[in-house]
């Protein structure tokens, strides 16, 4: 479930929930050489919908890197998490925040903004790893 239909809680009265699934992340995120998630980024969040109708989302993503560590190249996978916090208003507005229209807000985009927020610039397979560069030296 990646919408929140804005109109459908309105009219419900429902004007606070909460979300918690899996999403399937778009690989191209990952700019780490033979690096992937490791399954399904796991979403959670609270969301209030205010007076104005704009949304307020909050909460984390975690996932899973696996793949080769970047210093050695050795099987590595590590976890990761990073915040959620986005705030979204109906068409028309003029500000900076995310937008949304027909009454749907579409979660892609500010999920896949924390992830590429939380994610690191390399996977190593351990604290301490020391790849061949360096053992050169
Ligand atoms: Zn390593």
């Amino acid at each position: 479930m990646l919408t929140i239909d804005v109109r459908k809680l309105n009219s419900r009265k429902e004007y606070a929930g909460d979300l918690v699934f899996g999403y399937d992340a778009p690989q191209e995120l990952i700019d780490i050489p033979y690096v992937e998630f490791g399954g399904p980024v796991q979403v959670s969040l609270h969301f209030d919908i205010l007076e104005d109708d704009s949304v307020e989302v909050k909460g984390t993503v975690a996932f899973v890197l696996k793949g080769k560590c970047s210093r050695c190249l050795k099987d590595a996978q590590q976890s990761f998490s990073g915040e959620v916090d986005a705030y979204f208003v109906p068409d028309g507005g003029e500000s900076e925040d995310y937008r949304y229209t027909g009454g749907k807000i579409d979660l892609s985009d500010c999920l896949n903004d924390a992830i590429m927020l939380a994610l690191p610039s390399r996977l190593v397979c351990g604290d301490g790893c020391v790849g061949s560069e360096w053992k050169e030296q």
